[in-house]
């Protein structure tokens, strides 16, 4: 019988220094963290000295935190029709796997993109081939892009699941795989609400993306309806999915990491967490 909490982890913030992610680790009390690994709305990219990773490296060997992984920048848009924007969005992708890698984070989480102009196929072959020049220009790493299926707010793509395993089929690399964030998913009209619709959901996921394929989730509660396709996230239990939806999620992938991304004001993550740990 695994601890109330395994894998059970919040986005921890880095400011002050990267490795201060692992203090307010400690403090909750969890094994497993997401983190921004540079401002998350700005054009920057950097490249970290090793006094910064080792000592990221050295707070982590003292904690007990087993996974630790990165959400990229939301500036990046690789489904772009603008030439110029798709190409700063590889180059920061390139830059985050680096960083990623440096660090020993196992992978980065990533929003396939917004189509604008175009269609959603279109939008998808490019974010396709954005995807195989990352990975082509980063083959010394081993750190992992994970997809993150979308609320479809606007033009995103990525909130069926048709378009996370179109993009995993036609990358085709061991280094891409997908993170399923449930307020996304409930927005996108995946219900998770009842035993039925949860396992519909599932069987939908393993029939287009393949359960093989999930390395993390966010778990977070949806301010927004069932295919509202609006991205609000909300604490576990005040929004509309239920925490049904949540005990389920918990068993059914006790060995997969999961993340908080909700409102950290206050005591919110302690609180967060506790609901989640009594469910198990
Ligand atoms: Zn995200
Ligand atoms: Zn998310």
């Amino acid at each position: 019988m695994k601890k109330a909490g395994h894998l059970l982890g919040v986005h921890c913030s880095v400011s002050g220094g990267l490795h201060n992610a692992f203090e307010e680790a400690g403090k909750l009390g969890i094994d497993t963290f997401q983190i921004f690994t540079q401002n998350q709305r700005q054009w920057i990219n950097k490249k970290y000295e090793p006094e910064i990773i080792n000592a990221f490296k050295k707070s982590w060997k003292s904690s007990s935190v087993i996974t630790v992984f990165s959400h990229c920048s939301y500036l990046l848009n690789l489904a772009s029709e603008d030439e110029v924007l798709r190409s700063k969005s590889i180059d920061a992708l390139i830059g985050e796997v680096i960083r990623c890698n440096d660090l020993g984070l196992s992978f980065c989480v990533l929003h396939p993109g917004a189509a604008k102009g175009q269609t959603e196929a279109q939008a998808l072959d490019h974010v396709i081939d954005a995807l195989k020049q990352v990975f082509a220009e980063t083959k010394n790493c081993t750190s992992k892009i994970l997809l993150e299926n979308t609320a479809g707010q606007g033009t995103s793509i990525g909130y069926r699941f048709e378009h996370l395993g179109a993009i995993l089929k036609g990358v085709d690399s061991v280094r891409l795989g997908v993170c399923f964030d449930t307020c996304h998913a409930f927005a996108a009209g995946y219900d998770l609400r009842t035993k039925t619709t949860f396992d519909q959901t599932w069987m939908e996921f393993d029939r287009l993306v393949g359960r093989n394929n999930l390395l993390a989730i966010h778990l977070n509660d949806s301010k927004g309806d069932l295919g509202s396709r609006i991205d609000r996230h909300d604490h576990i239990g005040h929004g509309k999915l239920g925490m049904d939806a949540f005990r389920w999620m918990l068993h059914e992938f006790s060995d997969i990491p999961k993340i908080l991304e909700t409102e950290k004001e206050g005591d919110w993550d302690n609180m967060n967490l506790t609901k989640l740990r009594e469910l198990n």
